[in-house]
């Protein structure tokens, strides 16, 4: 037995499912989950001091590679200062006029403590600010965990098969209207069906929880015309996208303008950090300076947020994710080539810095249905023979994958190699 087999027994024993985030237990490949004892640049190393090329990130944060030593000496700096004051400080001005200079759309910024309490909170926002309750959805789109977004969810909702998660009253969720991505009809069809109760839209620009699903041409500016048309908060989930596919995000790649936006994981630079912003005239709305309450105990927590700021200064450097989605598709492309040599049907998707990988016979694939009929059980053992050549891919074929600017050009040929490999034996 390996030691993260034996520490996974006695973690299920005190831990439910042995985790604290159900995808992490591995229930999408099937099997035990690998437990991490460190993880530097582009490698984790696991309780059984085998290395992998990872291309979860810890599920986005880490752009920069693991253990980035600008990261660590502004922790370790913080750290010196005391932990929490639960008081303002300069370095939460720092991190709003930074995010403000990156995300201009966001002219005014909250911090939080996590990806789930920046949706959770935007749309206590949207709803307080329009003074309507009803907000649309995408199917397949996860934006965390909060009540009124656990419909038709994506990311660990769909890999465990829950869409609708057991404990969200059916009141709360009656509310929460759901669309087809990329199909601006079934969206229209809502605001049609519920003149004046459409508080907001909220939207992953780039899907990132059912794989990864790029907006089609349309479709955003299409989502900003409704939304000005029937004087609804068109949100931005860039939890993932923020700092990613660009360095001003998906609004600024597509060019197209929210009016609040959601952002986590590399605001945090790998600790828990959140945040959404948009139009000062929205964003007033919230305590203190307005009537919509928003609160938290270690919300712009120092730590947090010297590690994070140094992350947005790592990336200010021109051309960066330029390189890295030349990276992602020198990946993408190599894992194209890969399957094809092998007689393997593979279909890949890819933006800035995240990438899709499909078992499917169709060539593009931008809808949840076709997400749905791809090729599960071919993913697992794919997956499985990956990760014995060392490379470590998201476990589920409902996340999208993550490429890091420490990944080097070996890293990437390794792991097409790798798959190559791997695609021949399926
Ligand atoms: N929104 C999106 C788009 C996400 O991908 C996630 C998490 N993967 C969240 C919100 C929730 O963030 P957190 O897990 O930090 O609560």
């Amino acid at each position: 037995m390996s030691q993260s087999e034996r520490l996974f027994e006695l973690a299920k024993k005190r831990i439910p499912g042995g985790v604290n985030s159900p995808v992490r237990a591995f229930n999408g490949v099937g099997g035990s989950p690998l437990f991490i004892k460190q993880a530097n640049g582009p490698y984790l190393i696991d309780a059984d001091d085998q290395a992998y090329i990872d291309y979860v990130g810890s599920w986005g944060p880490m752009v920069l590679g693991h253990n980035h030593p600008a990261i660590k000496e502004a922790v370790l700096a913080a750290v010196e200062n005391g932990l929490s004051f639960g008081a303002p400080t300069e370095i939460e001005l720092q991190m709003a006029e930074k995010v403000s200079e990156l995300v201009p759309s966001m002219e005014q910024v909250r911090m939080v403590s996590s990806g789930t309490e920046a949706t959770m909170s935007a749309i206590r926002l949207a709803r307080g600010y329009t003074q309507r309750d009803k907000i649309i959805k995408f199917e397949g789109c996860y934006h965390g965990h909060a009540d009124s977004l656990l419909v038709k969810a994506g990311s660990g909702a769909l890999t465990l098969g829950q869409p609708n998660s057991p404990g969200v009253p059916a009141d709360f969720a009656q509310h929460t209207l759901t669309a087809t991505f990329n199909d601006l009809t079934s969206v229209e069809a809502l605001f049609e069906a519920y003149p004046e109760q459409v508080a907001c839209i909220i939207v992953e620009p780039v899907a990132g929880n059912m794989n990864c699903i790029p907006p089609q041409a349309d479709f955003l500016p299409g989502l900003r015309a409704l939304c000005d048309k029937y004087q609804a908060v068109l949100i931005f989930d860039e939890v993932m996208t923020g700092f990613r596919v660009a360095l001003g995000g998906a609004q600024a790649y597509y060019n197209i303008t929210p009016d609040l936006t959601t952002l986590g994981k590399i605001i945090g630079g790998g600790m828990p950090v959140g945040a959404f912003g948009g139009k000062t005239e929205i964003m007033q709305y919230i305590a203190p300076t307005g009537p919509v309450y928003q609160a938290g105990t270690l919300s712009g927590n120092p730590v947090a947020m010297s590690a994070g700021l140094a992350a947005l200064e790592q990336l200010s450097v021109p051309d960066l994710h330029q390189a890295l989605t030349e990276k992602t598709a020198y990946l993408a492309t190599g894992l194209k080539q890969a399957a094809d040599d092998a007689g393997i049907a593979l279909s890949v998707n890819y933006v800035g810095g995240m990438f899709g990988f499909f078992f499917s016979e169709e060539a593009n694939i931008s809808t949840y249905a076709q997400v749905a009929q791809c090729d599960i059980e071919r993913f697992k053992r794919f997956y499985h023979l990956m990760l014995e050549q060392g490379v470590y891919l998201a476990p589920s074929a409902y996340e999208a994958g993550f490429l890091s600017t420490a990944h080097s050009q070996q890293d990437l040929d390794k792991t097409i190699a790798a798959a190559a490999h791997c695609f021949k034996q399926l």
